[in-house]
């Protein structure tokens, strides 16, 4: 059966960037189709400056999300990262089988490293060795599809390197595995900036649409996203992005093709109305399986448990094979 495996981190509320990206082919198409397992990463949320108590306040608020977006715990597997200790002893090997100058000429390290020194802090070394836990995240599993957003592409091609690499050189123990990525939706960016990608542990949220905010807010929100002064509404990714973000956006709510979508408008303000209108209703019920679920912590709780016990039982044969494959025991 097919493996798959995804994960979203704890540092931030999560985004329609994170529902239209990644979370919502999980609920909708990889727990029917495969044997699929999801993950709230809360080791990555260490790899930047972080509040113990509002990881932990996060981490709970994540399970619960992906909860009301719909994953069912009789379908798939949903845990907590830190809960399961393979991660961690796999992830060691990975950094093992990398090399310093492949890590470094990762985007994201670059873009996150260059935020926390803007903000006066110090780069994390664990920012750099990022991807190889989550390569270790994604390998102890057999994993054969990593659902995720076009940002982490990259990432990806790493995973499948060190993948590679290993298996050359202590032979074969891992899958190979490939990332998939959504039709429409694939890189939602932020409404104020939109050349660069919306992300939940941004400062500014302004141009961020959380899966909690109330419909006036997303409505506020998408009204006020920035556009350009030519007028015109066409699908122009490169020179008009922020038009061409709303037209993807709207596509991947309210379905069709963007450069179609463009066709049936003549002004900002109409688009924006829709794009509005159809993000409070795909929101919608989110937010209403939200408020039911939080109101039973001990009902997540048991999910989270029940789902790191299975992992485990997953990782281990696997992590152990590496271990011995490099020559330690296990
Ligand atoms: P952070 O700012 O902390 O990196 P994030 O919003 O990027 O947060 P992650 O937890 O890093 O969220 O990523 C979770 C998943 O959501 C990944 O599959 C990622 O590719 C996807 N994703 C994140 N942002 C977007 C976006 N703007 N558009 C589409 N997919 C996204
Ligand atoms: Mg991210």
């Amino acid at each position: 059966r097919v493996r798959i495996f995804s994960g979203v981190q704890p540092t931030g509320h999560l985004t329609l960037g994170n529902y239209l990206g990644a979370m919502r082919r999980w609920v909708e198409e990889d727990q029917h189709r495969a044997d699929a397992l999801f993950c709230v990463v809360d080791l990555h949320a260490l790899t930047v400056e972080h509040d113990p108590a509002r990881v932990r306040r996060l981490t709970r608020q994540a399970a619960t999300l992906l909860l009301a977006a719909g994953l069912d715990p009789a379908r798939c597997t949903l845990f907590v990262q830190s809960q399961v200790h393979e991660h961690v002893r796999l992830s060691y090997l990975m950094e093992c089988t990398a090399s310093d100058g492949e890590m470094r000429r990762m985007v994201q390290f670059k873009e996150k490293a260059a935020r926390a020194e803007a903000r006066g802090g110090s780069v994390r070394l664990s920012l750099l060795t990022y991807p190889a836990l989550m390569a270790a995240d994604i390998l102890a599993y057999g994993t054969h599809e990593v659902p995720v957003g076009a940002d982490q592409a990259q990432h990806l091609e790493l995973t499948r390197d060190l993948a590679v690499r290993f298996n050359q050189r202590y032979g074969a123990t891992f899958v190979v595995p490939k990332a998939t990525y959504p039709a429409v939706g694939a890189r939602v960016m932020d409404l104020q900036e939109p050349t660069s990608k919306m992300g939940k542990s941004h400062a500014a949220t302004a141009g961020t649409v959380y899966l909690l905010d109330e419909p006036e807010a997303v409505r506020k929100k998408v009204l006020r996203a920035v556009t350009d002064t030519a007028g015109e509404v066409v699908y122009e990714r490169e020179e008009r992005p922020g038009v061409a973000n709303l037209l993807d956006v709207l596509a991947a709510c309210a379905g069709g093709e963007p450069a179609r979508l463009a066709e049936g408008y003549t002004s900002y303000g109409a688009l924006k109305k829709d794009v509005a209108e159809a993000v409070v209703e795909v929101l919608r019920p989110v937010r209403k399986r939200h408020a039911e679920l939080a109101a039973d912590p001990g009902y997540v709780d048991g999910v989270l448990r029940a789902g790191a016990e299975r992992a485990r039982g997953l990782a281990r044969p696997r992590v152990d094979a590496a271990y011995r494959a490099v020559g330690l025991s296990a």
